[in-house]
């Protein structure tokens, strides 16, 4: 069976050129690059090429490009970092709607005796800009806000948030890993101090990310250890991932506005179609802010999970925004903090595709979804009582 893969959003395909790239630094290359012979050396060399690639794809200086394994280290790194530079400052301004990388921390220091504060959204995930400016105190140390939303795809005006923090002294952290690479980011004509990005996002493999600390800022190592990144990371370099990370930074760049446009185009006909076939169903989030390739659509009254069931069985790969992970049967915090109706909450579904997603995989799951949720529906007791074809008593009956 054919998988049709429309999950990019939790991780992509390595691309070919990528593993090409790499694979030679496994069994032929394998030198340390702070080796002091040439074996190791030319490795070295390599890791610089990466890290020019990285910056070009990023409008930054080679220096701010500080590799790290992940995206969550990266989140985490610049956020410690930023609180250790200013001791005297106890709190931290995030968003209701962040990945865990951050929420979670923030929870963590919440322990630790921070205050944090996180800036609610309105209905279609939009920052409330005004609460964000009260937020702002005299003892804020970071503000750390996500550049794109990585359920909803909504984009936060994050340029001119950080405009808002700098003024204040406040430094400014910006979680872009599901924006890197699908929108274009020039450091060099923000103020943002620090953003992070993961390879697995960007057509790299899993275990590397970037974290770029604007010049000037001060900046406090997370791993400490050997003299490695400039004494700011220690441990071995991971060097067939970096040459990986610098080859997909390549890439992105290359193909970054063409390839967007026509994904764009993808995604918008996968929506548009399936808001015409499918009643009751919606888009949330921002329709006119968002990343090129994600949508996320609410079914009312029908599991998400077993939506993804049944598209499982035809080989398509999407993700729920109401994934009961921790049994709570909650909704996603970002779906919750948008206030999105619990019965259109449940039945929401993630579609996010990527550069190689075609024209097919997308007709393909529009002629496969309408009959799936057709058929769902026609078991829900809620469906049958809100379409007045039966009352939930009489179904339980
Ligand atoms: N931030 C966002 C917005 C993400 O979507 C993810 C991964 O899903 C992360 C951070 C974590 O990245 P990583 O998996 O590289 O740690």
């Amino acid at each position: 069976m054919k998988t049709v893969y429309l999950d990019n959003n939790a991780t992509t395909r390595v691309a070919p050129e990528v593993i090409e790239e790499m694979l030679p630094y496994f069994g032929e290359y394998y030198g340390n690059p702070s080796s002091m012979h040439s074996f190791g050396g030319q490795v070295g060399k390599r890791i610089r090429e990466s890290r020019e690639k990285a910056a070009a794809l990023l409008g930054a200086h080679p220096d701010e490009i500080l590799f790290t394994s992940c995206g969550t280290e990266s989140d985490n790194t610049a956020i410690r970092s930023a609180l250790t530079a200013l001791p005297s400052k106890r709190h931290l301004v995030t968003s209701r709607v962040e990945h865990p990388a951050v929420r979670a921390l923030g929870a963590q220091l919440a322990t630790e005796g921070y205050r944090i504060t996180e800036v609610p959204v309105d209905g279609e995930g939009r920052l409330d800009m005004e609460y964000y400016r009260r937020s702002l105190t005299p003892d804020t140390a970071i503000v750390s806000l996500m550049w794109a939303n990585n359920e909803t795809g909504v984009i936060f005006p994050v340029e001119r948030a950080a405009e808002m923090a700098r003024s204040k002294g406040i430094l400014f952290h910006t979680d872009a890993v599901q924006a890197v690479g699908k929108i274009p980011i020039d450091m060099s004509r923000n103020s943002i101090d620090m953003l992070a990005l993961s390879g697995h996002k960007l057509h790299a493999p899993k275990g590397i990310g970037i974290l770029y600390v604007r010049r000037g800022t001060k900046f406090y190592p997370f791993m400490i250890g050997g003299h490695q990144e400039k004494g700011r990371r220690g441990g071995t370099e991971n060097t067939p991932s970096i040459i990986a990370l610098g080859k997909a930074c390549e890439l992105a760049l290359v193909k970054l506005e063409e390839e967007n446009t026509r994904v764009a185009r993808l995604r918008d006909r996968l929506e548009n179609e399936i808001l015409a076939r499918i009643p009751n169903s919606r888009v949330n989030g921002d329709r006119s802010n968002r990343l090129p390739n994600t949508t996320n659509i609410s079914f009312e009254f029908v599991e998400g999970e077993s939506i993804l069931l049944m598209m499982n069985e035809h080989g398509i790969c999407a993700s729920s925004g109401s994934a009961c992970t921790s049994g709570s049967l909650q909704p996603s915090h970002v779906l919750r903090a948008m206030g999105v109706p619990f019965t259109m909450a449940h039945g929401s579904i993630r579609f996010s595709l990527s550069v190689y997603t075609t024209d097919e995989e997308i007709d393909f799951v529009i002629e496969k979804l309408p009959p799936i949720i057709e058929s769902l529906r026609s078991m829900s007791p809620y469906w049958k009582t809100a379409t007045g074809s039966c009352t939930v008593d009489s179904y339980a009956s």
